[in-house]
């Protein structure tokens, strides 16, 4: 039978009585990608799912990396082979599962006199990489002499300048592979909550967690969800709720800081991707994405709160130092920012490394009151990291596995409801998509890219819906019926949700929260009958998020 259920706020009654009045399989706490890709693997294999979200799904580290499903070339320098051959193989795999989603980006990676990688150890090294990640065909690394590596990017420093390295990645948006990932859970008939926040647990007389004790922030309401197993996907929170169930002894995870700021793309007219030397030893990239050009990361110690990350100026002095090393002629300077987000690495605590010293493998945590908690790895393993999850649970209880298939099967399965199946199709899609905006009188390019990029082919669904809308500016019905489709498909409930995880205006077009965010914002009221206090609190919320974009801080 076909699937009625909407992924949308509209059915929040009817799933607050469900969720409340059965026994899960598995309650996932967190709708960060791990989160996400767990509730998918543990669905798609059989089991009874309820994911719980406190904020909106990738509200946490997953909407603040550096976007790339990469096979992590860093990695193959500390000598982590096994990670580097897992990332190769699975950003393929993302690759064919969501291709308008995760697309090919060339990287050049330039290579200097005393720099991080010799030119020898960069051929061998990008040949390994290309072996591990099974990369074929005309993405495999090519090695180019100085005047070819000028030739493909003319802005770089020219002295000292000894070739460099070319060669494949994949660049995707965070936010939306997660909630596609919920979105295709949800279809397959998982409960995804966003904005309900496990508080506590409870426990049976012997000791065993059965309970999570949420609050839901929307309906104000309390509730108790029941389930065999707990797993908390809480990335950087995941100390927090291992002290909830009180069975943290010591410091498990390490957390740092990575900052990205966003550049308009003429102030660095960049031809690809670069990765690319800093002083100190480390690497950073800038990843030029549609009208923008974005630079990062930092990665620094971070021990201040976890509920509002700000970004130093220290903080974006590194990064801007560090391009106009690289690029002399961009000369940029602080005032060139746009946007900027910070993100926070849970990594695994090792005593006396640093935080880029420190592994991005994942690692799984089971409490004595049987909470398995996951934290670490990367966006790029979310699959073998639910898999991993997924061998836990089996393996401590395998008459769960009686219903559930024991191999993942999200190797499988596409992350849209209306897939394109691969690049070739992307390109077509897109083509004609380019026709029926002309029609409609978007002759605009980048709008085309935009939404086929955002949303695949369930950009039809938003076309469909522009006719409904009687502004005289199409560019308005257009981000009308990007709203009610966010509404009434994605689960959105405020408008953060709306132009930062859903549409990424935030990072990537900020200028549009300001031109749009009236209509936007009174479209949102009446789908979702908002009071005038709620309005005025979610416009609150969405300024602190536009000053912490643009606003750079003395001290964290
Ligand atoms: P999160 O996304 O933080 O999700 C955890 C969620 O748990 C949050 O949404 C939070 O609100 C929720 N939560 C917490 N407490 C509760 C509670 N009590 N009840 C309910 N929910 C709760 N990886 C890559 O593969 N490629 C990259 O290019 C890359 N770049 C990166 C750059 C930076 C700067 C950083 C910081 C990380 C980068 N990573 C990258 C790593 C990757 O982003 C993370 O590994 C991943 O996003 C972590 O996801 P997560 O779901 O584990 O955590």
């Amino acid at each position: 039978m076909k699937n009625k259920r909407q992924f949308s706020v509209h059915e929040r009654a009817s799933q607050l009585k469900r969720v409340t009045s059965r026994l899960f399989d598995v309650v996932i706490i967190g709708g960060g990608v791990t989160g996400a890709g767990i509730a998918l693997d543990a669905i798609s294999r059989g089991l009874s799912v309820c994911l719980i979200e406190k904020n909106d799904f990738a509200s946490g580290t997953s909407n603040k990396s550096t976007k790339l499903i990469h096979g992590g070339l860093r990695y193959l320098k500390q000598l982590e082979i096994g990670l580097v051959r897992e990332s190769g193989r699975e950003r393929a795999i993302v690759h064919k599962l969501a291709p308008h989603l995760v697309v090919p980006e060339k990287m050049l990676l330039p290579l200097y006199e005393g720099g991080t990688y010799g030119k020898l150890m960069t051929a061998i090294g990008l040949k390994v990489y290309d072996f591990l990640a099974d990369v074929s065909g005309n993405d495999r690394r090519k090695m180019l002499s100085v005047s070819e590596t000028i030739e493909q990017e003319p802005l770089l420093k020219k002295e000292g300048l000894q070739g460099g390295g070319y060669y494949a990645e994949y660049r995707t948006d965070d936010a939306r592979l997660t909630i596609e990932l919920l979105k295709k859970a949800h279809v397959l008939g998982a409960e995804v909550l966003n904005y309900c926040e496990v508080v506590s647990f409870g426990y049976t007389e012997e000791g065993n967690m059965d309970t999570a004790h949420c609050l839901d922030h929307i309906t104000n309401e309390k509730l108790m969800i029941s389930a065999r197993f707990f797993v908390s996907a809480t990335g950087p929170w995941s100390d927090v709720i291992k002290q909830l169930d009180t069975s943290k002894k010591e410091k498990t995870l390490q957390l740092s800081k990575g900052v990205h700021i966003v550049i308009p793309r003429d102030k660095l007219l960049l031809r690809q991707a670069i990765y690319f030397d800093v002083d100190d030893g480390r690497m950073i990239f800038a990843i030029p994405r549609g009208k923008v050009t974005y630079i990062g990361t930092t990665d620094t110690v971070y021990t201040a709160s976890l509920k509002r990350i700000v970004i130093t100026r220290k903080d974006v002095k590194y990064l801007i130092d560090a391009v106009n090393r690289m690029f002399p002629l961009a000369e940029l300077t602080i005032r060139d920012v746009i946007s900027s987000w910070a993100g926070i690495r849970p990594l695994v605590y090792e005593a006396g490394k640093t935080p880029s010293e420190l592994s991005r493998k994942d690692e799984i945590f089971i409490s004595k009151t049987g909470l398995v908690s996951i934290a670490g790895g990367k966006l790029t393993g979310y699959r073998k990291m639910a898999e991993r999850i997924m061998n836990t649970l089996f393996s401590i209880d395998d008459s769960i596995g009686n219903r559930a298939t024991k191999g993942a099967l999200t190797d499988e399965i596409p992350l849209t409801n209306y897939p394109l199946q691969s690049r070739e199709e992307v390109v077509l899609y897109r083509r004609q998509l380019k026709e029926r905006l002309a029609s409609l009188g978007v002759e605009d390019e980048y709008i085309c890219w935009y939404l086929v990029s955002t949303y695949g082919k369930q950009a039809d669904k938003i076309l469909e819906k522009i006719t409904h809308f009687n502004n005289e500016e199409v560019i308005e019905k257009l981000i009308r019926a990007e709203l009610w489709y966010g509404v009434h498909h994605e689960m959105v409930v405020t408008l953060s949700d709306f132009f930062v995880r859903r549409t990424g205006y935030l990072y990537f077009e900020i200028e549009k929260i300001k031109t749009f965010r009236t209509v936007v914002a009174s479209d949102l009221q009446n789908y979702l009958g908002f009071d005038i206090a709620e309005m005025a609190h979610q416009h609150q919320v969405l300024d602190q998020l536009l000053t912490d974009a643009t606003t750079f801080y003395e001290t964290e």
